[in-house]
Order: structure tokens, then sequence, then C-alpha cells
């Protein structure tokens, strides 16, 4: 009886006996993805994802293919390769083109590095061996050191489930947002490190997105786009930094697009950050953004002052330093804008100690305050205004932090608090520390008292906008 071998039976034995030839990891790498195409008379088509797909098989397993196909289809059998060349969208379907058999001499000895320290000739080796791979992770950043608030509390423990389960969990992309030094960065690579700890053999990858798009480009220029996209496709888990950078660059997006659809559907975890939330990322595709939605998204807030004091405690404890508890609650109360700031401080403090062999003390702290906070911010400080406030009143600047219920003292508070309100960017709970540890809703009440003022005592308003001169003029 004369048997109709079609393309699907034949691949599938041709299968079997590589299976048992090459380890593991290699079969899943480079004959998983293969596609038997169709069968005809003896020649076995089968599809390849990638040019470099094709040449590296031609390199690595020409002498198994051959005995394979010798064994389906006897002598004459002949392999053919449909090799996609574009991976296509949503409109258009996949472009191929096919090459029959052919030897291809040293292809891979050029293989795509997009930068050499980066990537160490990785497909030198036989199989992948995917401890060449070099994943760019900071180990200093860990979830040890990760201090959990309730500004974190949601991205924290999905980064932690994720970091446990790469792939596998329903967090699938991973989108962490939100603004600069709160700890997108430090997060996404606590998860890479803690996947690389577990698992050595799988391949973390952590890029900036600004990276990516450099090499990106550079392989535009070099004519290896498909290399690009062969090295990101081997990736077990890709983090991605900043998003926001890919806005308006198409080309890229279209690239990356492709990247995150391989790797999603090949059960690849992706981790990526961004400064805003995704609906207000501008300039990104709507299929990308559509993407990112597949996944779970969480934000990252301002630390509160519990934490701002852990966070504080946990470098000093890290670094050996001691300082007093009463200058931990006043660094706390005073840098409450973002965590990288309150390190700047931290760091400047501890420069200033050692230079001038002081220990850290009140007195140190808020000398080291004052000069960071002049330098960074261009806004009106709390003492100026302070100082500004009481002169004006003609009160002791004492006064306005004391307990004392005088009325030309309590106006001259009030009227401080609400310019502190306006002008700095304290929070009411800091602004309330700094006029003698009053708590915020007596804040709310001042700056109440003195936009009524303003409304229906014209002498009063005309007082604040005299003042207001003196502020504004420093702010700009
Ligand atoms: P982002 O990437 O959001 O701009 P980073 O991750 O670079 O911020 O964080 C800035 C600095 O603050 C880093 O040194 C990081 O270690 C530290 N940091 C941020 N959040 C925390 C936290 N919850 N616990 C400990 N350190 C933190
Ligand atoms: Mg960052």
């Amino acid at each position: 009886m004369l048997m109709v071998k079609d393309c699907t039976t034949v691949w599938h034995n041709c299968l079997q006996v590589i299976k048992d030839n090459i380890g593991e990891q290699s079969y899943k790498t480079w004959f998983e993805p293969i596609v038997p195409l169709s069968l005809a008379g003896n020649v076995l088509t089968i599809q390849v994802p990638s040019q470099f797909f094709y040449e590296w098989l031609e390199e690595h397993y020409v002498g198994l293919l051959k005995k394979v196909v010798f064994q389906e289809l006897g002598s004459e059998g002949r392999l053919e390769y449909s090799i996609i060349v574009d991976q296509g969208n949503d409109h258009s379907k996949p472009q191929t083109v096919n090459i029959p058999t052919k030897k291809v001499p040293a292809a891979v000895a050029n293989s795509y590095s997009p930068e050499r320290s980066f990537l160490k000739n990785p497909f030198e080796s036989k199989a992948i061996d995917r401890h060449f791979f070099n994943s760019q992770l900071n180990q200093s950043y860990t979830f040890e050191n990760y201090i959990e608030g309730d500004c974190n509390r949601l991205a924290r423990s999905a980064g932690y489930a994720v970091a446990n389960k790469p792939g596998t969990t329903s967090f699938n992309p991973l989108m962490v947002y939100g603004g600069v030094g709160l700890g997108k960065t430090h997060l996404v690579q606590a998860i890479g490190n803690h996947i690389k700890g577990n698992n050595p053999d799988k391949f973390v990858l952590y890029v900036s997105s600004e990276k990516f798009v450099n090499q990106f480009i550079e392989s535009l220029k070099t004519n290896s786009v498909q290399d690009f996209a062969n090295f990101y496709l081997l990736v077990d888990i890709l983090i991605i930094d900043d998003v926001q950078f890919l806005s308006g660059k198409e080309k890229t997006q279209e690239m990356f697009f492709h990247i995150f659809n391989h790797l999603h559907q090949s059960g690849k975890q992706i981790v990526m950050t961004s400064d805003c939330p995704p609906r207000d990322l501008k300039g990104l595709e709507e299929r990308l953004l559509s993407r990112f939605k597949w996944g779970l998204t969480a934000d990252l807030q301002s630390p509160d002052f519990e934490t701002r004091m852990a966070i504080i405690q946990k470098k000093m404890q890290s670094d050996g330093i001691h300082i007093p508890d009463n200058v931990i609650e006043y660094l706390a109360y005073s840098v409450d804008t973002n965590v990288r700031e309150l390190e700047g401080v931290l760091i400047s403090l501890i420069a200033q100690s050692s230079l001038n062999r002081k220990e850290i003390d009140l007195e140190l702290a808020k000398a080291a305050l004052k000069h960071i906070i002049e330098d960074v911010e261009t806004e009106v400080n709390l003492d100026f205004i302070q100082k500004t406030v009481a002169e004006y009143f003609q009160v002791s600047l004492d006064s306005l932090k004391a307990k004392t219920r005088k009325k030309e003292i309590v106006t001259a508070r009030q009227v401080a608090m609400y310019f502190a309100k306006e002008y700095t960017s304290h929070s009411l709970k800091s602004i309330g520390y700094h006029f003698g540890g009053r708590d915020h809703s007596t804040v709310i009440h001042s700056v109440q008292t003195v936009s009524d003022l303003i409304d229906t005592d014209k002498k009063f308003k005309a007082s604040i906008q005299e003042l207001q001169k003196k502020f504004k003029v420093k702010a700009v």
C-alpha cells in the first residue's frame, strides 16, 4: 500500500531523532519554533522565524538535518527553508522568502553584537548557554533593601510574585509607574536579581528604553535589524526601564511590539517601568498601549513619613553609620519629595560630618539641608518665609513656633503657614512640624482663615500682596 506522507508527519519523525541527539535547551530554542509547511515530492519545506535562525541551523545542525531528512525521504530528500523576513502585523501576513538548503559559511561568526561587552560573543558556544549573557543587573538593588510602605505595597508585592514565578502569573507584563526617584528602577532590578538568584540559567535582561532605542538605531545603520531582534527573542525575562522614552519613536515601537508579542506568547516575563500611567503615555501606539494592559499596572507614590524614616534607618544601618533619632525624624519631615533626594541629603550629611570631624546632630543636619535645598530648589524656603513674615508683623521668629495664642502672633503664624503652603512643596504635615509641631489640621485651618480674610478684609489683602512680592522675587 502506498502511504502518502504529509509534511507534519515527516517533520514529526525528524524531530523524534533530533530530540535524541541534542540538548533539551537547544532543541527548544532551535527546533520547537520551526513549522513544517509542505512536502512536495521529495522537498520538505519548513518555516523558520528569521534569516539568522536559518543561518544558525545551517551552521550548527546541517549534519543532523541531512541525516534525518535522508532517513525520512531517502537519498533524494531535500530540505527547503521558508524564512520570515517580516513578522507582519494585524493587517498583513508575515512575508517570507524560500531558500533551499545550502551551507552558509561563517555566517554566524559575524553574529550580532549590540555592544561587545554586553554580549561577549554568546553564539560561539554550540548550545546556547545563557551564562554568557550579561544581565545588566546591579546587585545592590534587592527586595531586602527595598522598604515596603503604603506608597509601594501593590507594586512591590506584584513584583515579588513575578520574581518568584516569572511568566506564569497573570502579572505579565508587569508595568510599574511613578515619578522620578520613587524607586522604579530599584524595584525592577530587584525582580531581575531575585530571578537570577533562583534560576542562574535563565536569561534575564535589564535594559533602559534609551539603550534599546540606540541599539535599534545602530542595527538599522549596520543592516543588522534581524540580529537585533533575534537577540531580544532569546531573552527569558525582559526588564525594560522608562518606556516613556519610546514615545514618538515609531520604528522602535514597532520592533518592540514584535519582540513583546513573541516573548509574551512564549510565556516569557516582561517587566516595564514608566514615569506616568500608560494612558498618559503620549506618542505611543495604541496597539502597544493595549498590550500593556494585558498584565498588571501598579503605581509608586511618594513615601509617607514613616516609610521615609524606615528608608533612612535602613540606609544608615547598611552603611554602618549611626545618627540620632531626632535627626532622622527631622530629615524625614523635611525632605518629602522623593527617595533619591532623601539619599542625596544623607550623603551630603555624612560627607560634612566626616569632613568637619563632627558628629551628626540636628545642627549639622539643618546646615546640610539648607545647602541642598538652596542648591536644588528655586522656590522660597520655609525659613525665609518665617523670617520675612515675623519681621513684617514685628513678632519674634521663635514665637511663630511657640505655643502662644496672642492674637498678633496667631495671625503672623497663620500667614506664614499660608505662604508655606503656597510657595513650598512641603506637605501639610511637614509645615505643621516646622511651626512647633502642630498637626496638619491646624495648617488647613490657618490656610482657610487667611484665604477668608483676603476675601473680606481689604487692608489685610494689601499686606498679603506686599508680602507676596518679597516671595515672588525670590521664587523666580
Ligand atoms: P526611579 O527609577 O523611580 O527614578 P530609583 O529606583 O532610581 O528611582 O530610586 C532612587 C533611589 O531611591 C535609589 O537609590 C533607590 O535605592 C532608593 N529607593 C527608592 N525607593 C526605595 C525604597 N522603597 N526602599 C529603599 N530605597 C529606595
Ligand atoms: Mg529609574
